[in-house]
């Protein structure tokens, strides 16, 4: 349930707050440009709309039909801006993040992350944990690769994105700057709920077969537990066709947008599963509206330890990160998403 104030006026506004934290519900409010709105987090069946109403301070009471809340669109109108160390993802600022799978040694993480800075990618992906279909693959250098990476982010500069599969491996990502939840991670709910108490950017990345809005449900848990900083992350979802590793469901990027302010960034590597797909579904994403694309680069794709075959050599990244450039000014500003008057995609 959202309801739209009149004015923010302290006064006015704080018996109502008491009333309805009498009935067990947590009030979240929503300073817009515009307007500001509460929205309502417990069981709002207890409420009675019309009492609410009967305070003078509200404009408008409406129900919230979506199972999420925080993240609704509905619930804040303006585009969630996520800060990683000043380079920001969302509400119109796009972003590369880029780099290997797999942190394998110092020469190459330190040589893709020298490369993919110089082409334009701001943050640095790495592997330390990797989560391997087969127990006898690669599993990543673990704390090693940590280690690794916070030395590449000392000497480029470049803030950091590694993915956590365990809560108890937390304390090795204190400096890490983003930690991203895998696709097989998606719907492990205690690790989400863990990830909620931190204040640091999270990377959810939707999982293989999961809907649109599962994907909500699980940034909501991060969200319910008052963490913000949620990045979404379409990556390819399994379907019928074998062409491809996984298949790039484009229209997530529009559909979340009007569904949800949360940036929204694709991950064309592991969509497509192979290197000459990646820059076509990159391109596509762009113009589709993506705030940020996260793309795997190797020194040495023929020799990679985890997914070369979907790997860009850094000459292929530079290329590919040329013409993103071109066609970035022909993607949709983020405004045509919200859902205030005189905006066009939005269905009212
Ligand atoms: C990865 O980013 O290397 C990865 C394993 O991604 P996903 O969880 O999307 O498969
Ligand atoms: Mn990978």
């Amino acid at each position: 349930m959202i309801i739209t104030l009149k004015k923010n006026n302290p006064a006015q506004v704080e018996p109502l707050i008491t009333w309805l934290e009498s009935l067990g519900i947590s009030p979240h409010f929503i300073v817009g440009k515009q307007q500001t709105v509460i929205g309502l987090i417990g069981d709002t069946g207890v409420v009675n709309i019309d009492l609410i109403k009967s305070f003078d301070i509200v404009q408008d009471v409406r129900r919230i039909k979506e199972p999420y809340k925080k993240v609704n669109r509905k619930f804040q109108n303006d585009d969630t801006v996520i800060d990683i160390n000043g380079n920001k993802i969302g509400g119109g600022n796009f972003q590369i993040i880029a780099g290997p799978c797999s942190v394998e040694s110092w020469e190459q993480i330190y040589s893709v992350a020298q490369s993919v800075k110089t082409s334009g990618a701001t943050i640095l992906r790495g592997g330390a944990f990797k989560p391997r279909t087969s127990p006898y693959s690669f599993q990543g250098m673990q704390a090693e690769g940590i280690e690794l990476l916070l030395e590449a982010k000392k000497l480029t500069g470049l803030p950091i994105v590694s993915e956590l599969m365990n809560i108890s491996h937390l304390p090795l990502f204190e400096e890490i700057d983003v930690i991203q939840v895998g696709a097989r991670n998606m719907q492990n709910f205690e690790l989400l709920k863990e990830l909620g108490m931190l204040k640091k950017p999270i990377l959810l990345k939707r999982g293989l077969a999961n809907t649109v809005e599962e994907l909500l449900l699980s940034a909501e848990y991060i969200m319910a537990g008052g963490n913000e900083n949620v990045i979404l992350c379409e990556r390819g979802i399994r379907t019928f066709e074998t062409a491809t590793r996984n298949t790039l469901d484009i229209s997530a990027i529009p559909v979340l947008h009007q569904k949800t302010h949360l940036p929204v960034i694709v991950d064309p590597s592991h969509a497509a599963g192979i290197s000459y797909l990646v820059k076509p579904l990159a391109l596509a994403s762009v113009v589709a509206g993506a705030d940020g694309l996260i793309i795997e680069v190797h020194n040495d794709p023929s020799h990679a330890l985890c997914d070369g075959a979907q790997s860009l050599t850094p000459y292929e990244f530079s290329d590919l990160a040329r013409v993103v450039r071109e066609v970035l000014p022909f993607a949709p500003p983020s405004y045509t998403y919200c859902s205030t008057p005189n905006k066009v995609i939005c269905p009212a």
